[in-house]
């Protein structure tokens, strides 16, 4: 049986889709973000593909359940830059104590320091390039061309050349600047160097360990250094993303005082994630994984659409759903009157004939998905669904039914296995 059609990521603006359901009507229609899901029209997109790949592939999917944070990158074509920290393992008297700031004193000292540098460097950086502007303003054949052609009358570019002329007169002198700055750099090159990696890793270090919690808890005694790094490899091999990754080890230098073991690894094919320091013998090594994103993923992944979706295609593959609708608005017609619309992450319709709606959210706090829940409940009565399903980024050792109706909370622990954890639930 053909199945490439259960999945409906996008609608045309304007355009309807109808589903029967037990002699009840339902109309399918976009929302205000469906241009975002454009993409989707395309199977070769890097949504498209990374959905594909993420519903047969837990490391992938798990991927975007984890704390991130993101920001503009300088990439034209990979715009988005998602900053991912992780531990594989950790001395944990070690990291209590970080977290308790056992350490910050130190930190601070660090920061000192290297603002000292920077600034130094920016100030020197300053006062060189005034003294060449200011130089080359003097010069006395400068003035002379200037005063003839009327600096009034010359564009941007002729008085470009015209200070090129003149720099190249007083090289030496500009070698030199340029020397001194770099002296400051070489000067402080193993502080810099040493710190401000392990700076930036030690304020992750919360991120990070909340990330390790829940990668054991989908994975348990799994290898996850190795998913992670076979996921990711997938996805580098399909032009998805693009990726840098740095690991530190946080027990040379915040214990032993050493210079830390430190790797940088710039787009690699497949990183390779240290788990053990050969240096102090530590095990608490710092990894942060840079994940590039494209364009066409960059709105769904600023606001947490890709969860959606990647769980709607995962839904897609199970034989008991008939159609599965990701983000859409969906209205109950009966008797001739169409009910307000409500918008639903997951709108699926079964084989035999059953409601299931889905909706999927990262947090990891579950007072937050239980108040969701009642409220979404609420909302969604008017489309007689038979199952509602809250897919979470909450840790949980067991899914559990919501209150005393179909609604289950399920956790990061069900992400592997969501379509079998959720025909299971149906079946009974
Ligand atoms: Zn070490």
């Amino acid at each position: 049986m053909n199945r490439n059609n259960i999945i409906i990521p996008y609608i045309p603006i304007g355009d309807k889709k109808t589903e029967e359901v037990r002699g009840k009507k339902f109309e399918i229609w976009s929302t205000k973000q469906e241009s975002t899901f454009l993409p989707f029209k395309n199977k070769d997109s890097p949504p498209y593909k990374l959905c594909n790949i993420a519903k047969n592939d837990p490391g992938v999917f798990s991927l975007f359940f984890l704390k991130y944070s993101v920001s503009d990158s300088a990439i034209e074509e990979f715009p988005l830059e998602l900053k991912l920290p992780f531990f594989l393992d950790i001395d944990n008297e070690f990291v209590e104590a970080i977290l308790n700031e056992k350490y910050a004193g130190e930190i601070k000292r660090w920061k000192t320091k290297i603002k000292k540098i920077l600034d130094e460097y920016g100030e020197l950086n300053a006062r060189y390039t005034w003294d060449i502007i200011a130089t080359i303003m003097a010069d006395h054949k400068f003035k002379q061309k200037i005063s003839r052609k009327g600096i009034k009358r010359m564009n941007k570019n002729e008085i470009y050349s015209l200070f090129a002329e003149t720099a190249s007169k007083y090289e030496e002198k500009i070698k030199k600047f340029f020397e001194n700055l770099s002296n400051i750099i070489k000067r402080n090159y193993s502080t810099l160097e040493q710190y401000i990696p392990t700076i930036e890793a030690y304020e992750s270090v919360k991120d990070a360990k909340i990330n390790m919690e829940t990668l054991s808890n989908i994975f348990s005694e799994q290898n996850i250094g190795n998913i992670l790094s076979d996921s990711i490899s997938k996805l580098i091999a399909n032009r998805i993303i693009r990726m840098q990754h740095i690991s530190i080890c946080l027990e040379c230098v915040l214990r032993k005082h050493l210079e830390p073991i430190y790797i940088e690894e710039r787009y690699p094919g497949s990183p390779n994630f240290l788990t053990h320091c050969n240096k102090c013998n530590g095990k608490t090594i710092f990894h942060q994984v840079l994940l590039q994103i494209p364009d066409s993923l960059t709105p769904l992944v600023l606001e947490n659409r890709i969860q959606e979706f990647m769980t709607g295609f995962l839904l897609a593959d199970s034989e008991i759903m008939k159609k599965v609708y990701v983000h859409k608005k969906i209205s109950k017609v009966e008797d001739s009157k169409r009910y307000p619309g409500v918008e639903v992450d997951i709108f699926a319709v079964t084989e035999d004939d059953k409601i299931v709606l889905v909706e999927v959210t990262k947090t990891d706090d579950l007072d937050d998905v239980g108040k969701n829940m009642s409220i979404k409940e609420r909302n969604f009565k008017v489309l007689d669904y038979d199952y509602l399903f809250y897919v979470t980024g909450v840790s949980l050792e067991k899914y559990f039914r919501y209150g005393d109706t179909n609604a289950y909370i399920l956790g990061t622990k069900h992400l592997p296995k969501l379509s079998e954890h959720i025909e299971y639930i149906m079946s009974k």
